[in-house]
């Protein structure tokens, strides 16, 4: 694996989205589960007051930017990260070289109707794409062994969880060493934006750096979220600062 930065004491691999693809693939030819996990500027403001999930960032295998606020943070220091690699289009992207190989896909999360509405919209979008199962994210402790057993029973190569952070991330670390699963991503709400249920930005939105504001606009609770981006960045500025 390439080089690392640290942001506010989270680790980004320095790396493009054409790099990321390849180096998943890799992964699902290997013999161990590797975790992917794609922080934003909430999430690293979260792990900054929860230990446990920045441990569990510090273990990821891969991780890389979601947010254009993590990509502006590394522009601040030394080393900056190439581009920003947003999870949704990882999968994506994935999704498409997938579909012409034998590779499996198990989706979990979500609410109860969606991670399978997600499935039938990607069977039809990537003809050829296996998706060998998939589970809602509203489980209790109680439900996990049953789900448990039908991931270890379909073996999917590639397992999505979109849980919410930290959950999905404290959620893979717990369980990914006794997977039969090469690769577990944490991919947040994609089930919702692949069912169709939540509308991603128009592409001119996302070129510009302003899918943020876009989302924004569409559910203006979010401001709350939001607030935290320039609190974010001057953390960052007072991190570089101090070195
Ligand atoms: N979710 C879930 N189980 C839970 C809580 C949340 O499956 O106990 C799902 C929720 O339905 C949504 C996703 O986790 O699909 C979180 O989406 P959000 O847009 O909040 O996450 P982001 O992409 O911003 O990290």
């Amino acid at each position: 694996m390439g080089k690392r930065i640290s942001v506010l004491g989270v680790p980004f691999d320095i790396i493009t989205m054409e790099q990321t693809i390849e180096q998943i693939l890799t992964f699902m030819q290997g013999n161990e589960c590797k975790s992917v996990y794609t922080p934003n500027p909430e999430m690293i403001m979260t792990a900054r007051e929860d230990q446990e999930f920045a441990e569990v960032l510090q273990n990821g295998d891969l991780v890389i930017p979601d947010g254009i606020g993590v990509v502006i943070a590394s522009r601040l220091g030394k080393n900056p990260l190439p581009e920003r690699v947003a999870g949704y289009d990882t999968v994506q992207n994935l999704f498409q070289r997938m579909k012409d190989t034998s590779f499996t896909v198990y989706f979990l999360g979500a609410a109860p109707g969606i991670a399978e509405e997600a499935a039938q919209k990607m069977k039809a979008k990537y003809p050829g794409l296996q998706i060998v199962g998939w589970h809602h994210g509203y489980f209790t402790k109680e439900d996990e062994p049953a789900i448990l057993q039908e991931i270890n029973e379909t073996k999917p190569d590639l397992l999505l969880v979109g849980l919410g952070f930290p959950r999905q991330e404290k959620w893979i670390a717990a369980h990914q060493k006794q997977l039969p699963v090469k690769v577990c991503i944490g991919v947040g709400g994609s089930f919702d934006g692949m069912s169709g249920k939540v509308k991603r930005a128009p592409v001119f939105f996302q070129k510009i750096g302003l899918e943020w504001f876009y989302r924004l606009l569409r559910q203006p609770t979010r401001w709350r979220r939001m607030l935290q981006l320039p609190v974010f960045l001057w953390h960052v500025a007072k991190e570089n600062h101090g070195r």
